[in-house]
């Protein structure tokens, strides 16, 4: 499998557009890999997971191609993660569209995107922006296009069914575990023994709040989960592990990340990021 990073920052980017604090005025002057936008990623060219704001900046920047996207699974219903307006393009008289997009996501994802796409009165519907809705649900396994998606239960927006998700095609497995905090135990108990090959764990709250483990999780935080993944057998002992979703309150400057997370051979996400599973 491959799997590019679109995006590693949560809801503000980074910088933030509006912030003044000393975090974004350094990566303001820094550029490069201190610029993230908002998270999200693709898998083999055909899948996206997640769909925010910074879409149209994320396929131009990374030749993402999404007249080749069959699907998108959803992770949750925040605004940084689901951003209805540009599906909505996707309506006759606005775009050629003539292929089918799959949606997988918890109710509460749909529910934002009947709400938002279809517009006034329900003006129009999902089948007129060719989306075709696949409802998902926490354990129970998918497959579609020869990928296999599995959503486990999130720490975060409760009441919004959270999922992270464990893909499979071709006998590799990806862990994509943003946004959460320390996942709940029905979530470890499908996680145990599943052998992954590559993950990325959320670190939203970064170096400044180390510990945070509700919602979101700070770095000590993620080399705890790590250590659990690995420990259960989750990942296989040559798993590549990347953390990722960094806020700018959490100092997420890049090269201090990886003076943290280097030694405990955990890599750190950042755009355009390319990992080969
Ligand atoms: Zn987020
Ligand atoms: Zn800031
Ligand atoms: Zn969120």
């Amino acid at each position: 499998m491959k799997i590019t990073v679109l995006g590693s920052a949560a809801a503000e980017a980074m910088p933030a557009l509006w912030c003044e604090c000393e975090t974004c005025a350094i990566a303001r002057e820094r550029g490069g890999r201190d610029v993230r936008r908002r998270t999200s990623y693709c898998i083999d060219d055909d899948t996206l997971v997640d769909f925010g704001p910074d879409a149209f900046w994320q396929t131009t920047s990374f030749n993402i191609d999404l007249r080749k996207i069959d699907r998108i699974v959803f992770t949750h219903r925040h605004s940084d993660h689901l951003n209805p307006l540009d599906l909505a393009w996707r309506r006759d008289g606005f775009s050629v569209v003539t292929k089918p997009l799959k949606v997988f996501g918890s109710r509460p994802v749909f529910v934002r995107l009947m709400k938002e796409v279809a517009g006034e009165g329900a003006a129009f519907r999902l089948e007129e922006l060719r989306i075709v809705p696949q409802l998902l649900q926490h354990g129970k396994r998918i497959e579609d296009g020869g990928l296999g998606i599995l959503p486990l239960a999130a720490n975060h927006d409760v009441g919004g069914s959270p999922f992270v998700h464990v893909f499979s095609r071709g006998g590799r497995k990806v862990l994509i575990c943003n946004d959460t905090g320390f996942p709940p135990e029905a979530t470890w108990e499908l996680l145990t023994g599943q052998g992954i090959d590559a993950a990325f764990i959320d670190c939203t709250c970064g170096i400044a709040n180390p510990d945070v483990a509700n919602g979101h999780m700070g770095v000590n935080t993620v080399v705890k989960v790590r250590d659990r993944l690995m420990a259960c057998g989750a990942l296989k002992p040559d798993a590549q592990v990347f953390a990722n979703h960094f806020s700018h309150n959490g100092h997420a400057l890049h090269a201090d990340l990886e003076a943290f997370f280097a030694p405990k051979g955990i890599g750190v996400g950042y755009d355009g990021l390319v990992v080969s599973c």
